[in-house]
């Protein structure tokens, strides 16, 4: 029985994450179309990560030492069947749970599905609670393909005409046949040269290349609305890698908000807490309170009793509509430890006059 972990130079009972980053990593080195390429070692690592990458196949392996899964008619105990791949057996019901992409950016099959879109990028944002209530314009400096500026994506010189792509005769289409270790694979790709296009600039832009995709530093200016909660995701459509005659990916943010030392969030309402003293519940006072526009005085009304809600109208969260919501004050009475000797004896005439 072969040791998959050892084939992808991990140690036994190695996560799944493991898993796809050894396999990444090897196949990168070992695919044979690569340099370094060696179809035996890659046929070896692909095979090794059919099981690992595989939760239930995982699962088996390292439990039983190989896999039930797939139901390959040799009963070769590797679980690994190339049906499953040919036949779309991804998806197919058998508990074979496979990252596509995985597979095809490796073989260079030419699937149109990865030409089509770039990746897209997920950001964090860190706010402090102010910003998340208010609102507020990030500035992020993102590492990645963008639309070459100069030609706009089109990847020629400015001012010069696209011409027909003399690798594809226009088609924007390839029939090839190509030898795999799988046996003679046919397959139609796009045209590399043109990208399916069937057409290449005459002049290439000199800033790109021609390729009207640069890899660069862009920066992006994320506008986070007032009142966004912890944990909430903000996606930008086509913000993410950027991709030669196809669409952009996108740009996920995702925000976290620091909790606020004195001031608590629900919904469209804050609320804080505010000591008062017992004279002061008793007899009445003004008080300051911080709100997250500044300081408010409000007065507390004689008699007031702990655990009474004061409120500060629109000092609140701003919803959707721009209407804030209020700010609460809870009362919160101090009844003192220590009395002195002057403070109890006045207490005590209280007490004889039945308060
Ligand atoms: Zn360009
Ligand atoms: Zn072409």
């Amino acid at each position: 029985m072969k040791d998959y972990y050892q084939i992808l130079g991990l140690q036994k009972g190695a996560s799944r994450d493991e898993v796809k980053k050894a396999f990444r990593k090897l196949s990168a080195t070992y695919h044979p179309d690569k340099k370094t390429g060696d179809e035996a070692k890659y046929k070896e690592i692909t095979e090794a990560y059919a099981t690992l990458g595989d939760e239930k196949k995982k699962a088996e392996y390292d439990t039983y030492g190989h896999s039930f899964a797939g139901g390959q008619p040799g009963g070769g105990a590797g679980g690994f069947n190339w049906a499953d791949f040919q036949q779309g057996g991804f998806s197919n019901g058998q508990g074979f749970e496979f990252d596509i992409s995985d597979i095809f950016e490796n073989f260079g099959f030419g699937g149109g599905r990865r030409e089509s879109r770039g990746r897209d990028i997920s950001i964090e944002i860190n706010l402090n609670f102010s910003e998340s209530v208010f609102g507020v314009s990030r500035k992020v400096l993102l590492t990645k393909n963008s639309t070459c500026t100069h030609c706009k994506g089109t990847g020629a010189k400015e001012g010069t005409q696209m011409t027909t792509c003399t690798t594809c005769n226009g088609n924007g289409k390839i029939h090839e046949t190509k030898q795999t270790f799988m046996g003679a694979v046919s397959t139609v790709r796009e045209c590399t040269t043109c990208n399916g296009t069937g057409k290449v600039p005459k002049e290439r832009c000199g800033y790109c290349v021609g390729a009207g995709v640069m890899r660069g530093q862009e920066e992006i200016e994320i506008k986070i609305p007032a009142g966004i909660q912890n944990g909430e995701v903000i996606r930008m459509t086509g913000r993410g890698e950027a991709m030669q005659r196809g669409q952009a990916g996108d740009l996920y943010i995702k925000i976290h908000v620091e909790a606020h030392a004195t001031i608590k969030r629900d919904g469209t309402t804050l609320l804080t807490k505010m000591p008062v003293k017992l004279t002061d519940a008793l007899l009445g006072g003004t008080y300051t309170v911080t709100t997250l526009d500044g300081d408010v005085t409000i007065t507390i009304p004689a008699g007031i009793t702990h655990g009474e809600m004061l409120r500060i109208k629109n000092k609140g969260v701003p919803n959707s509509a721009n209407q804030r919501g209020d700010f609460l004050v809870q009362i919160s009475i101090e009844v003192p430890k220590n009395l002195s000797r002057k403070a109890k004896k006045l207490v005590e005439d209280l007490r004889a006059e039945g308060i």
